[in-house]
């Protein structure tokens, strides 16, 4: 088995880092408990060429607290739990065969609690409790490690309660934080102190072809495909070779731009896309949704007849209300998931125009729309592909800034066909 830094994909300048401090990290465990505090707060605000210049302390290669920075599909969690499988690795290197990184990799680790919020944001009442039982020694002798991923989506308190467990770090406990990047938007500034950055870059199309090649036996031309048409979106790219849904999806959203002639079919398009998004996130919660209803249904004791049955249900009715909230928080993330994605496909297109009005000497991020896009370049020329542009990342932008989606997808696209 390869190591667990091998879907790691196209960033080698990380992964160099990350070995190091797992080394580090290593040694002070060899060297005795505590020795890692001595690094005291300052070791979290060092970048990686500290350690040369300090360069004396077997821990300085290791911190308390990271954040991994990098566009969607970058690979922020791949990172911060490969990272997580060095640290329990009993070799101190991630070798993947040990049961430090078994475990890690396959999400059943007593030491490593992976965060990944289900509804707009991670709360504090949540986030309290976390750092509570980070706090614990680790029952397997090595890190108790924390993943954050989104972590710019804490609410402020949640921020607060996180940052004073990393301003005063229990000896043996280790913060990994997944954020787009270190703009005060996503992340504080105070935590954003106390942390060392590791930058991931967008993985280029051909590396994240090789890895869809080499780990999910994915056909080579379909890979590279894919790879292109996810724009380094390494998941993204592996559900476009393997779903056929996904696939559909993405042909729907491409053939807007050549639906648009007029301001009825603007507003057509407009609610289809915003449908189909609406269904696309419908169709990833539903079988949850039911299945933790269920779940707590059991677990209440619904259908009880006995005694205490009908006290029982008057305290389960909150629990159950409880659930509603986090389910129709987390629904409404599903759908501007599925709409960003949907956007982001058609940025692309329009990018391919933009770049064949300029006649750029790069490849186009859809093969399979270029000649459209080549179409589009000589009738818009190379400022009215790049208003298009502009039009679909505004929209982005207004959805990220809460406007609603369907007024900003009806503004895009009268927008686009306007130009
Ligand atoms: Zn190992």
């Amino acid at each position: 088995m390869p190591d667990v830094f091998a879907d790691l994909v196209g960033q080698d300048e990380a992964v160099v880092e990350l070995r190091r401090a797992a080394a580090a990290a290593a040694a002070v465990l060899r060297a005795g408990a505590a020795a890692l505090v001595t690094a005291g707060p300052n070791g979290g605000n060092g970048s990686a060429g500290d350690d040369a210049v300090t360069g004396v302390d077997p821990s300085a290669g290791m911190t308390h607290a990271w954040i991994f920075t990098g566009p969607p599909g970058s690979g922020r969690s791949v990172a911060a739990r490969a990272f997580a499988a060095a640290l329990q690795c009993v070799h101190g290197t991630g070798c993947g065969e040990c049961p430090g990184c078994h475990t890690t990799m396959g999400a059943t680790n007593a030491d490593v609690r992976m965060v990944v919020p289900e509804g707009l944001s991670i709360g504090v009442s949540e986030m309290r409790a976390l750092v509570l039982r980070a706090a614990s020694t680790p029952s397997g002798g090595r890190w108790q490690v924390v993943v954050i991923e989104d972590a710019d989506r804490l609410t402020e308190a949640a921020g607060n309660a996180l940052l004073k467990a990393i301003e005063e770090p229990p000896p043996r406990t280790v913060f990994l934080l997944c954020a787009p990047s270190t703009h005060p938007d996503d992340i504080s500034v105070t935590i954003r102190s106390r942390c060392r950055v590791v930058p991931l870059r967008q993985p280029p199309a051909a590396a994240v072809a090789e890895v869809l090649v080499r780990r999910d036996g994915i056909a080579p031309d379909v890979a590279q495909w894919a790879a292109s048409a996810a724009q380094g979106h390494v998941g993204r790219a592996r559900r476009l070779a393997r779903d056929p849904e996904a696939r559909k999806r993405r042909e729907a959203v491409l053939a807007v731009p050549r639906r648009l002639t007029g301001v009825g079919a603007a507003f057509d398009a407009a609610s289809a896309l915003i449908e189909a998004a609406e269904a696309e996130a419908e169709a990833s919660v539903t079988e949850a949704d039911t299945t933790e209803r269920a779940a707590l249904e059991t677990a209440l004791g619904a259908g009880g007849t006995g005694r205490g049955a009908a006290g029982a249900l008057r305290g389960a009715a909150g629990q159950l209300k409880e659930l509603e909230k986090r389910q129709k928080s987390r629904a409404t993330r599903a759908q501007r998931d599925a709409l960003d994605r949907a956007l982001v496909d058609l940025a692309g297109f329009y990018r391919d125009a933009l770049t064949m009005a300029l006649r750029a000497p790069v490849a186009p991020v859809h093969t399979d729309t270029a000649a459209l896009a080549g179409a589009g370049a000589q009738k818009w020329d190379a400022d009215g592909a790049l208003r298009r542009l502009e039009a679909v990342l505004a929209c982005r932008a207004a959805i990220e800034a809460n406007v609603k989606p369907r007024i900003a997808v009806e503004a895009m696209m009268l927008a686009l066909w306007k130009g």
